[in-house]
């Protein structure tokens, strides 16, 4: 039987110079060759690669390849985000978003195909946890990214900024999601300060403190209420990493990683979590900390029972943080034409019956990684 070929997409530098060493003989310096080849210039066969040697590129044939995922749709928002659906299997999709903007062009990745948090505001809550991405299935949404991005584009706008927060808990995919963000910041790689990539959790108190001493990223987590009774509620992880355990999770985490701050995300949500006195209990427990609060308007989908707060309330709840000394900025909600905003993404491949038939035909839910 012949033995599968290593995707080599994903591999960070030390696994990629191991592997050419034991498998091909080859010199570090191949590992170096390879991956500007792969992330910089963003090729996908061997045979494009014209200053390695012939023999060696059909020897990388024999042992290697660069697989992608494939891209099922892309949609164009009317203010230019772009939304590509890549294909998991016959029913399940991701989604990558990329927002342009001036100065800066972010792309929003997911980590997971569904999620298992099940916050109750969330579009991807709804259809239950699936699996696990890869590393290449997490830097594959890069790379065709980059691709796409350069065909389509003669202004050079590219990405300079990578965050989690499409589908999925990050934080509990940990084991493909640090491989992935080293490539992220590796100069080989895509060269990303560890300013520009920003992970965003729900809370995972446990992977907070491994992160603080594995990985240097920008870490921005879900807060959305002021206390447990109501994120208990919103966000389920909570019972199990209260808010005060959760802050110190934080505030561990900029020490160790000397970050200049956490910005934590709070979702609006119409006479919910936005009364004046949430308000001040936020800024209570984030006053004088290395903390920045960004408010996210709630974007709607299908059979949610929220709805998003109104601006003048959005304003008056920043203003009220403002003034207790807590910077507050509110997120532009972008590519909601397209259900390309926070919260929207589904990754409906197929119509919503045939997933969920799907996944108890094929058995394939499996429990969430457990740290
Ligand atoms: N699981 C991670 C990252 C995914 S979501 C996390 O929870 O942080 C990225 C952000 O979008 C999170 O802050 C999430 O709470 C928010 N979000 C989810 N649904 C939303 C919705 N319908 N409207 C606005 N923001 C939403």
């Amino acid at each position: 039987m012949i033995s599968e070929r290593v995707n080599l997409l994903g591999l960070p530098r030390a696994e990629l110079e191991a592997f050419v060493a034991e498998r091909l003989g080859a010199k570090p310096f191949r590992a170096r060759q390879l991956m500007k080849w792969i992330y910089r210039r963003r090729a996908a066969d061997f045979a494009a690669m014209s200053d390695l040697a012939q023999d060696f590129r059909l020897q990388l044939e024999e042992v290697a390849r660069i697989a992608v995922p494939e891209i099922i749709a892309q949609q164009i928002s009317s203010d230019g985000t772009r939304k590509w659906m890549l294909r998991m299997d016959e029913v399940q999709g991701i989604e990558t978003v990329y927002i342009p903007e001036p100065g800066r062009g972010t792309l929003c990745i997911s980590s997971q195909v569904g999620c298992a948090m099940d916050c109750t505001f969330c579009a991807t809550a709804q259809q239950g946890f699936n699996r696990n991405l890869s590393v290449a299935e997490i830097v594959g949404q890069v790379w065709l990214a980059h691709r796409e991005l350069t065909q389509a584009r003669a202004d050079g706008r590219t990405i300079t900024n990578i965050v989690f927060m499409g589908m999925g808990e990050p934080l509990a995919n940990y084991r493909n999601v640090v491989p992935a963000m080293r490539i992220f910041m590796d100069d080989l790689g895509y060269d990303l300060s560890r300013r520009r990539v920003t992970l965003s959790t729900s809370g995972l108190v446990p992977q907070i403190y491994k992160l603080a001493d594995e990985c240097n990223v920008a870490l921005a987590v879900s807060l959305h209420a002021p206390n447990d009774a109501l994120r208990d509620e919103l966000v389920p992880i909570n019972r199990k990493h209260p808010i005060a355990e959760l802050l110190a999770a934080c505030w561990h985490y900029i020490d160790k990683q000397n970050g200049r701050s956490v910005t934590f995300e709070y979702v609006m949500l119409d006479g919910i979590n936005d009364r004046p006195e949430h308000a001040r209990a936020l800024a209570r427990l984030l006053r004088g900390r290395p903390a920045k609060l960004n408010l996210i308007p709630f974007n709607a989908f299908a059979g949610t029972r929220y709805r998003c707060s109104p601006t003048a309330t959005i304003v008056r709840f920043r203003d009220i943080l403002n003034e207790h000394g807590v910077i507050a900025t509110i997120r532009r909600t972008r590519g909601e034409d397209i259900d390309a905003a926070c919260g929207q993404l589904a990754g409906r491949v197929k119509d919503r019956t045939l997933v969920r038939l799907g996944a108890k035909l094929t058995g394939s839910r499996v429990p969430a990684e457990v740290p």
